[in-house]
């Protein structure tokens, strides 16, 4: 068994800026990262654009260049990696943590392929693993996605689109540029939080009906060849190729749970952590970047979770 000072369970940009402080600081650490480096990045949409400019996005403080104000998911996915490799970050890929035991005060890390020992534990891990389904028949037919890569796989195909919010957004926009005869379904009354950049073009499209929109109204069921909708007016059936469902992911709380961080009772099962510390009810084990927020899936993001790696380190500092 290897020891450790901190073992750093998710390699996405907070897993990484957390491994960052670690070396600074002097202590000995890993990261354990399941997928790719920045997984989660790696599987957003191909042509994605982050929200946030390019120096929000910034870990450790090393500068973030990019040509636009915004980058885009490569320019991002090239940042990390050099920022990862030329501060030869300790960091084993494409291992998974299983569980967490807790063992003469110390932690006991169980993954993939081995066992670690180490006296702190932070936990990012993010909450882009676990999509929310629609929970309807057909969901698991190979039409359906839930993870939107590539407009041009859509070209010349009846697509819906399921959502009201930046993903759905964006994947209405780029598929119905591709040549896709787009629908989209939101289930309130009108669309969410999109880029303000975003929500113009689509509300544009929708007005001059090249892109159909559908407020109030949910998939019922989806088939081969057609989709079931439930509208205002009743039911309805339209012919269908590809389904993408844009509704949403959440963290894995069965993980969370398994490892004995406890949740709120309420519907965001927001997990334990103390504010100031990051520390969750479990001693010297630590939460850190977006897994924070529960369902609350749009409260963190790498702007404002970035920070809890000095936090949470500097802490780690003092019980060392
Ligand atoms: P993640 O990047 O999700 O990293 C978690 C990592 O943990 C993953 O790599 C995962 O594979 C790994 N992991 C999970 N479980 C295990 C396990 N058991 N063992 C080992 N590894 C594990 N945020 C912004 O700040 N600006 C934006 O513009 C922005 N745009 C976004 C666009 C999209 C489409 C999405 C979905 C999110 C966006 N976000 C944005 C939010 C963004 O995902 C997060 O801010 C960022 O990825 C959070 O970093 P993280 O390290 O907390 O989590």
């Amino acid at each position: 068994k290897s020891k450790y000072d901190v073992i750093i369970v998710g390699g996405g940009p907070i897993g990484l800026a957390c491994g960052l402080s670690a070396q600074r600081a002097g202590l000995t650490y890993l990261i354990l990262e399941k997928g790719c480096l920045t997984n989660s990045l790696f599987n957003y949409p191909l042509n994605m654009t982050f929200f946030s400019t390019s120096e929000k996005l910034e870990i450790g403080g090393i500068p973030f260049v990019s040509n636009n104000a915004k980058p885009n998911r490569q320019e991002a996915l090239e940042y990390y990696r050099r920022v990862a490799f030329s501060n030869q970050l300790r960091i084993q890929l494409f291992e998974e943590v299983l569980n967490i035991y807790p063992e003469n005060d110390e932690y006991r890390v169980q993954t993939s392929k081995g066992q670690y020992q180490a006296s702190h534990l932070i936990i990012c891990t993010g909450f882009y693993d676990i999509p929310l389904l629609m929970n309807v028949p057909g969901e698991n037919l190979p039409k359906v996605t839930h993870y939107y890569k590539d407009p041009h796989f859509y070209a010349g195909q009846k697509v819906l689109v399921v959502g009201a919010n930046n993903s759905a957004a964006d994947a209405a926009l780029e598929t119905w540029r591709k040549g896709a005869d787009v629908t989209l379904v939101v289930r309130g009354s009108e669309l969410g939080r999109i880029k303000y950049w975003t929500k113009p073009d689509l509300e544009n499209r929708i007005n001059e009906c090249s892109i159909k929109a559908l407020f109030n109204t949910t998939v019922k069921e989806v088939r081969e060849s057609e989709v079931v909708l439930l509208t205002p007016e009743g039911e309805s059936r339209i012919e269908n190729d590809f389904v993408i469902a844009m509704t949403g992911y959440q963290p894995n709380f069965s993980f969370l749970k398994k490892a004995g961080i406890t949740l709120s009772d309420d519907d965001k099962q927001y997990p334990t952590y103390d504010a100031e510390t990051m520390e969750t009810n479990l001693k010297n084990v630590y939460l850190a970047g977006v897994v924070c927020g529960g369902m609350d899936t749009h409260i963190w993001f790498i702007e404002n979770s970035r920070e809890h790696a000095d936090k949470i380190i500097e802490k780690i500092k003092t019980d060392i």
